[in-house]
């Protein structure tokens, strides 16, 4: 049995463990938790005051530093003349004398790259190592020359520049801000790729985009290979050249979308990476901050949790919110830049301070990281090696982005997803992101999957799904999941249509985003008991009383439990339109779909098909297929009732099994993980002044919160700690559940139970 004493002493193991991993036997990448980056610009080789910085790099003890060597602009004296030196340079090695200071300081050290362009004189030296349109015409952005993934830019001179930069300085490892080449928005004809794709295709390249026709499709699979083989080539270069550790690393984003644009397999990508470092600077307005924790649970489910996933975070106003300009010389508001650290933190992100420019008038951002960083410190161990505890997987797939998303994914497959997460968070109910490929690995620690209108799945992963069912897990899917094969193409029916108990109305069913229209969900009839207001259409009226009076309803039945908390409504606002579908015997529709009708002028607004039998709803055993796209259109309208709807559901598939529950006022983001024997609870709250909009200004805290936890192992647990407040908080444990009240929190506050 475990004792008290024991367990202390289990925690002092995990402690030391936790210490032993900052041994320098620990390789760089699993050692270096706080990063830090100046990126450099022409201008300051004459104004770069390296022991200010160095003592910046103190006060945020960060433990590396990314430092720009080469590729656009050379930072360095290199031997090749076209390699474009800094405006400013004049000769000075000043990436080489920053390598040292790092050294000096026990940093490690990444040499930045920055590798897709060139200066004229490259083009003319090299033409044919450049993008070029169906015209001829090379790519240009702004002043500089693209240059062409399949030409030998990156096949010859790019690693002889690494393998130069190794021998001057020998950095711990590589990183590349944007190292793959043209985007899938535009097509390269030069000679290179016309002769690798018939070589590989056995064609000529696509004449335009098209993604029915198989050239198109093996067009974006070359694409993604040769992505995978610069990857390779570029760490089989420098780990030739500078050692086994010595690793080279693309950027790559948090978003999906923004993945699938680039050509980055992010799966193939993390099976490749012994560290991730993610580009993924700022929150959007339609994302928030949320995103940064779903974006670190995502990336971890494919790296492993016990690596590491630093994150560039500006201290300056950019990339923009939806739109807005950039600043990049002046501060981000400390709450905006400190909200998206924290819950990039939460989501098992490491922090990675950037600034822009060596010098600033802007004084202020100077002051933003030092306080979250040196946090991180004292508590890392907290930190890192930790496994997430959730309830439900969101299933993803890049393929699913791809194939069935193409032009659309913004709307069919993002929308979706943030939708179902924003319900998620806003119920408290902690999920993980699960890869399609990986349910078989993962499922089993869920009571329940979701499909988020995950429209193409393989076969494979569809039987994946169906043994989860199978074993006794809840299904939640919407929209169009399953209909669709690997390539987007349709299947005719769900493949999970079995599971379902509904089949799909059309072949096409959910191929394009659709419209917003003025239409509702009617609620099933069923309700105990009376209702109070006016009578309905065609009801008698008695007397001259014929409003305000409470009378019997339709039925003596009890409606669902799924719409729980609707019990004063027969309809909710929907949005969008639903088709008949066939359904099987024996499944419930609590839903049914009330046709659009006129919103102008108010006289017209009245419903000409009250009543249809075209669900919206359907369920059968502990799968919930939802017709209704609510998950986008809770993504798109932020309406209360539609993120209602979705947690009823959750926990319904769920059976209730949640591992926390979490009460008290305010939008939290609740992050759950185990560590050895202890629990660990991220409490980020975005409750804050800029409900309006982007960027936040102050914050506003809220409490007291009451969590209960479900522990883990024996729950011998007695005593907890907030690891923001300092506070030791009282614990009562009962049933192997842990309860406990955090007195206020202004942006977050972890816990730590045992
Ligand atoms: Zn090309």
């Amino acid at each position: 049995m475990l004792t008290r004493r024991s367990f202390i002493e289990l925690s002092a193991a995990g402690a030391l463990a936790a210490a032993a991993n900052r041994d320098a036997n620990v390789p760089w990448y699993r050692r270096a938790l706080r990063w830090g980056q100046t990126n450099i610009t022409e201008r300051d080789p004459v104004r770069y005051d390296i022991p200010w910085w160095r003592e910046y790099w103190k006060r945020t003890a960060i433990q590396g530093v990314i430092i720009n060597a080469g590729g656009i602009v050379a930072y360095y004296p290199s031997k090749f003349p076209l390699q474009h030196r800094a405006e400013f340079l004049n000769g000075r090695d000043l990436y080489g004398e920053l390598v040292a200071a790092a050294r000096a300081d026990g940093l490690a050290v990444v040499a930045r790259m920055d590798s897709n362009r060139t200066a004229e004189d490259f083009f003319q030296t090299h033409p044919s190592w450049f993008a070029r349109r169906k015209s001829g015409e090379p790519y240009r952005a702004e002043d500089k020359y693209v240059t062409c993934i399949n030409s030998a830019y990156y096949d010859e001179y790019l690693p002889d520049v690494l393998r130069e930069i190794i021998e001057r300085s020998h950095p711990d490892g590589f990183a590349d801000n944007s190292w793959s080449g043209l985007p899938r928005t535009n097509i390269c004809y030069c000679e290179n790729c016309a002769k690798k794709f018939k070589d590989t295709a056995g064609s000529e390249l696509p004449a335009g985009k098209d993604w029915t026709s198989q050239t198109y499709r093996k067009w974006i699979e070359w694409n993604y290979k040769r992505r995978l083989e610069v990857w390779d080539l570029n760490n089989k270069t420098t780990k030739a050249a500078g050692g086994e550790h010595c690793i080279w690393m693309g950027m790559n984003s948090g978003s999906i979308t923004a993945e699938s644009g680039s050509f980055r397999d992010l799966k193939e990508i993390c099976v490749r990476s012994e560290m991730l470092l993610l580009d993924h600077q700022s929150r959007t307005e339609t994302t928030g901050f949320q995103q940064n924790g779903d974006a670190g649970k995502l990336v971890h489910g494919l790296l492993g949790w016990n690596k590491l996933a630093p994150e560039s975070m500006a201290l300056y106003q950019a990339p923009s919110h939806t739109g807005e300009m950039s600043f990049r010389v002046a501060s981000k508001p400390p709450a905006e830049a400190r909200m998206w650290m924290v819950e990039g933190i939460a989501g098992g992100i490491q922090p990675w301070w950037h600034h822009v420019g060596a010098y600033h008038e802007d004084r202020r951002m100077y002051h933003t990281a030092e306080p979250v960083f040196q946090w991180h410190k004292k508590y890392e161990q907290y930190l890192v090696n930790r496994q997430p505890i959730a309830a439900v997987g969101v299933v993803w797939s890049q393929r699913n982005t791809d194939y069935f998303g193409r032009d659309e994914a913004g709307a069919l497959v993002d929308l979706p997803y943030r939708g179902m997460t924003q319900a998620l968070i806003k119920a408290r109910i902690p999920y993980v992101p699960v890869n399609a490929d990986h349910i078989a690995r993962d499922a089993d620690q869920f009571a329940a999957l979701i499909l988020p209108n995950v429209g193409a799945l393989s076969d494979a992963q569809c039987s994946s799904i169906r043994d989860f069912v199978n074993k006794g897990g809840g299904l939640l899917a919407t929209g169009a999941s399953s209909l669709y094969d690997e390539w987007g193409d349709s299947r005719r029916d769900f493949a999970l249509a079995d599971l379902f108990g509904a089949h799909a109305p059309g072949p096409e069913f959910g191929r394009h985003a659709a419209q917003a229209v003025h239409s509702y969900l009617r609620l099933s009839p069923e309700l105990r008991g009376q209702v109070w207001g006016p009578k309905a259409e065609g009801e008698p009226v008695s007397g001259s009383r014929t409003t305000g009076t409470k009378r019997p309803v339709r039925s003596s039945g009890q409606r669902h439990a799924v719409l729980r908390g609707f019990e004063e409504t027969d309809i909710l606002p929907f949005g969008g339109t639903l088709e008949k579908m066939r359904l099987d015997a024996g499944v419930i529709v609590p839903l049914t779909f009330v046709p659009p009708f006129p919103i102008y002028p108010p006289e017209t607004a009245w419903m000409r098909d009250p009543k249809t039998d075209i669900p919206g709803l359907v369920l059968n055993k502990r799968t919930v297929y939802l017709a209704a796209d609510i998950d986008a259109r809770y993504g798109r309208d932020n309406l209360p009732d539609h993120a209602q709807l979705l947690a009823n559901l959750v926990r319904w598939v769920a059976a209730d099994r949640m591992p926390l529950e979490v009460t008290g006022p305010g939008l939290l983001d609740c992050h759950l993980y185990k560590q050895d024997e202890r629990v660990i609870l991220h409490l980020v709250n975005l409750s804050n002044e800029a409900a309006w909009r982007a960027p936040i200004d102050e914050f506003i805290p809220v409490g007291p919160i009451r969590v209960r936890v479900k522990l883990p192992g024996r729950g011998t647990v007695r005593s907890a700690r907030g690891l923001v407040s300092g506070a030791a908080i009282a614990v009562a444990v009962s049933n192997g559940w842990a309860s406990f009240e955090v007195k206020s929190i202004l942006d977050h506050e972890v816990i730590v139970v045992g």
